[in-house]
C-alpha cells in the first residue's frame, strides 16, 4: 500500500514531538480520551433528533484496553466515528492553528521550555510520543464500512479500508521500548492509567472504563476443625468506571473546595495563573442551574489560535449544547470562562433561537450582577489584585460604559478605576468621597501619559488648591467620563478645555477688560501664528508657567493624537483647534508686550516660542527642533 506523506508542517511538528526530551508525555491519554469524548458528545447529540442512532444516553462509553503481550494501549468510543475521507483530512494534518502556532514558537527557543507543548492542543500527535505506532480503526456513524489509518510516526501513513463491526473508533497505540530515561511499558499498568485518568480525565461526562483485577475472598467449600467454612482468595477481573464523570460543577459546595475549582480551571483552560476571581452558583427556581465561572488572572495568552475571547460553556445535563456561547454575558464581561449547565435548557436549540430565549437572558443577567458582585468585592478586599484585573480587561468595562450610548453605564461605574493625582487609583465613588468641602467638581486632564498630565500648567493650579486631579490617559477615558455624564452630583470638569470655576466675579470681570486691553496683542499673536492656533488669549489659571496650550470645540488634543494613526486619510486629518493661552503675570508676557510695542519682528519670533513651549508641555511633537532652536538662538 502507497504511503501517504504527512503535510510539511505536521511532519516538522511530529519530529519535534517526538524527539524532544519532552518531561510530560503523558499527557497523550487526556488528549485522545478528550476526542474520544468527542466523538461521543456529537453522536450523543445526533441521537437526541435521530432514532436511527439506537444508542441511548447510557450507552455511551470509553474504554481503555491494556495489552503487555502486544504492548498496545488502546482507546475505544462508540462515538461518531470517522469516514476514510475524514480520517485522512483529521489526522494527516495539522488542522488546528494553535498546533501550528506552538511549532513557530518552538522554532524559536527550542530547548527552552519543551513543557509549553502540554499548553496546546497537540492532540491526536501526541500518540507518538509515546508509541512507535499508532493504529486508528474508526466506523462513521451512517458507513457500513470501516477505516484503518496506520502511521509509524513522520514518514507518513496509510489509510486502507476494513471490517469494524460497530460505530466508532479505536486508537491503537503501540508503545515505543523502554529507555534509561523513559520507561513507557508503564502505560501498560492498570494503576498507572487509572491516575493519569483521574488526574487529566476526572470529570470526562462519559464513563471511561477498563478492566481491574481484585482480589476477592471465596468459600472453598472445605470446612476447619469447628466446622467453619474456610476461605481463600483468587483474582478477579471487574470492567470498572475510573472516572468520576459528575462535572464539577454539578458537585455541592462542601463536597469541592475552591482549589479544587481552580485548579478545575488551569487545567481546562491550559492557564498557568491562578484566576482572580471565582464565582460559583447553585441556583434553583424559575430558572434552575448551575454554574462556574472565572475570571481570568490575565489576559489569555496561550490562545495562539488568535480567539481571545473568555467564553461560557453551555451544557444541559451534561450535554453540552454550545461550547463558546457568547450571548450570555454582555461583551463587557466577555473575558470571564467556566460553564453553565441547565436542565431547563432545550438541547437541540439553534444559536440564533438560543439569543432570544427568555430562559438564558435571566440566566445572564444573573450571571452579570454576581460577577460584578465579585468584582467590587475583589475591589474592597484585596485591591492590589483588582488594579491587576483592571489593567488586564478595563478595557472591556469602558468600552461597556461607552456601549450603547451609554445604556449599562450605571451598572458599571463602580467598576472603574482612575489614575489620580494622589498617585494611585481610585473610583469615582471615592473620588467624591475624598473631595474637600470647597470642591465643587470632580477634575481631570487628558494627555497621553500620567507624567504628561501631571506636567501640564493647567493642574498645577488645581493641585495647588489641594484638589485631586484624574489622569486620563486612554483615549477611551475622556469618552467613558462624557458619557457617565457625573458622579454622586458632581461634574466632570476637564482642566484644559473647562472653566475651572475657580475666578470670583471680580477676577472675571478684571480679567474681561485685560482682555479689551491687550486685544491689540492677542490679535498680533494670533496673526502671527497663523494657522497654527484659532486664538491666543490670557489666563489666569497657568501657575508658574508661561504659557500652555488648551483646546475648544469637541476635539481635544488626546482624540487628534488617537485619529491620527486612524483608518482613512480623513480621520488623520483631524485636528484640535488649538487656542495659545499666555500667562499675564509672567515675565514672558512684558517681554512680548514690550517688543510688540518697539519691535514687532522680534514680537513675531517670541510668539512662536510661546507656542513651541506651550506645545511640548502638551505633549505634542515639535515638527522642526533645529528651526525652533536656531530661532531661540536669535532672541539672545
Ligand atoms: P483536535 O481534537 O484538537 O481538533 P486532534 O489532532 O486531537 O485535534 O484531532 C483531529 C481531529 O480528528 C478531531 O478534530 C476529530 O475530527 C478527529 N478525531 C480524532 N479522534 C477522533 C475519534 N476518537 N473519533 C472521531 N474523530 C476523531
Amino acid at each position: 500500500m502507497a504511503k501517504k506523506q504527512f503535510k510539511a508542517e505536521s511532519k516538522r511538528l511530529l519530529d519535534l514531538m517526538i524527539n524532544s526530551i519532552y518531561t510530560n508525555k503523558e499527557i497523550f491519554l487526556r488528549e485522545i480520551i478528550s476526542n474520544a469524548s468527542d466523538a461521543i458528545d456529537k453522536l450523543c447529540y445526533l441521537s437526541l433528533t435521530d432514532d436511527q442512532v439506537g444508542l441511548s444516553r447510557e450507552d455511551f462509553r470509553i474504554d481503555i484496553l491494556l495489552n503487555k503481550d502486544e504492548r498496545t494501549i488502546t482507546v475505544r468510543d462508540n462515538g461518531i466515528g470517522m469516514s476514510a475521507a475524514e480520517a485522512e483530512a483529521n489526522l494527516g494534518v495539522i488542522a488546528k492553528s494553535g498546533s501550528y502556532a506552538f511549532k513557530g514558537e518552538m522554532e524559536e527557543d527550542k530547548a527552552e521550555d519543551l513543557s509549553i507543548i502540554g499548553q496546546f492542543g497537540v492532540g491526536f500527535y501526541s500518540a507518538f510520543m509515546v508509541s512507535d505506532e499508532v493504529t486508528v480503526l474508526s466506523r462513521k456513524y451512517g458507513e457500513s464500512e470501516g477505516v484503518k489509518w496506520q502511521s509509524r510516526g513522520a514518514d507518513g501513513y496509510t489509510v486502507s479500508p476494513c471490517e469494524k463491526e460497530s460505530v466508532g473508533t479505536d486508537v491503537i497505540m503501540h508503545l515505543k521500548e523502554d529507555t534509561e530515561d523513559e520507561i513507557y511499558g508503564s502505560y501498560l499498568e492498570v494503576w498507572k492509567i487509572k491516575a493519569l485518568v483521574k488526574k487529566y480525565s476526572d470529570y470526562v461526562r462519559w464513563p471511561i472504563k477498563m478492566d481491574i483485577q481484585h482480589q476477592e475472598r471465596f468459600e472453598t467449600g472445605e470446612t476447619d476443625d469447628e466446622g467453619n467454612p474456610k476461605y481463600d482468595y483468587r483474582m478477579v477481573t471487574e470492567n470498572e468506571t475510573v472516572n468520576s464523570m459528575v462535572p464539577i460543577w454539578q458537585r455541592s459546595k462542601s463536597e469541592v473546595t475552591d482549589d479544587d475549582c481552580i485548579a478545575f480551571y488551569k487545567e481546562k483552560n491550559r492557564d498557568r495563573k491562578d484566576p482572580c476571581a471565582l464565582v460559583r452558583i447553585n441556583a434553583e427556581g424559575a430558572v434552575s442551574y448551575k454554574a462556574l465561572l472565572f475570571v481570568p488572572g490575565e489576559e489569555n495568552e496561550n490562545a495562539f489560535s488568535g480567539d481571545n475571547k473568555g467564553g461560557i460553556t453551555l451544557y444541559s445535563n451534561g450535554v453540552m449544547i454550545m461550547e463558546k456561547c457568547d450571548k450570555l454575558v454582555h461583551d463587557y464581561f466577555e473575558f470571564v470562562k467556566g460553564v453553565v449547565d441547565s436542565p431547563d435548557l432545550s438541547l437541540n436549540i439553534s444559536r440564533e433561537l438560543l439569543q432570544h430565549d427568555r430562559q438564558l437572558r435571566i440566566i445572564g443577567q444573573n450571571l452579570e450582577k454576581r460577577i460584578k458582585g465579585e468584582l467590587e468585592k475583589l475591589m474592597r478586599d484585596d485591591r492590589p489584585k483588582y488594579e491587576e484585573f483592571f489593567r488586564n480587561f478595563g478595557v472591556h468595562i469602558k468600552a461597556g460604559v461607552c456601549d450603547e450610548y451609554g445604556r449599562y453605564k450605571d451598572f458599571l461605574r463602580d467598576l472603574l478605576l482612575f489614575y489620580s493625582s494622589e498617585d494611585k487609583q481610585v473610583s469615582l465613588k471615592e473620588y467624591v468621597e475624598n473631595m474637600p468641602e470647597s470642591q465643587k467638581a470632580i477634575y481631570y486632564a487628558s494627555a497621553d501619559t500620567v507624567r504628561h498630565a501631571y506636567s501640564l500648567p493647567q493642574c498645577e493650579n488645581v493641585r495647588s488648591r489641594g484638589y485631586e486631579l484624574l489622569y486620563l490617559t486612554n483615549p477611551l477615558d475622556q469618552m467613558v467620563l462624557e458619557c457617565l455624564r457625573e458622579q454622586d452630583g458632581k461634574s466632570f470638569v476637564n482642566v484644559i478645555t473647562d472653566d475651572l470655576g475657580f475666578e470670583t466675579d471680580e477676577e472675571k470681570k478684571a480679567a474681561e477688560e485685560r482682555d479689551v486691553e491687550n486685544k491689540e496683542l492677542l490679535d498680533f499673536v494670533k496673526e502671527s501664528l497663523g494657522e497654527g492656533i484659532v486664538k491666543a488669549k490670557l489666563s489666569g489659571n497657568l501657575a508658574s508657567q508661561p504659557c500652555g496650550l488648551s483646546t475648544e470645540g469637541g476635539i481635544t488634543l488626546e482624540m487628534e493624537r488617537y485619529f491620527r494613526h486612524g483608518p482613512s486619510e480623513e480621520m488623520r486629518k483631524i485636528k484640535a483647534n488649538r487656542v495659545l493661552e499666555i500667562n499675564p503675570e509672567h515675565r514672558a508676557f512684558q517681554v512680548l508686550k514690550e517688543a510688540f510695542e518697539t519691535d514687532k519682528e522680534r514680537a513675531g519670533k517670541l510668539c512662536k516660542v510661546l507656542l513651541t513651549l506651550a506645545e511640548l508641555m502638551a505633549g505634542v511633537d515639535v515638527e522642526d527642533p533645529a528651526e525652533f532652536s536656531l530661532l531661540v538662538g536669535e532672541l539672545f
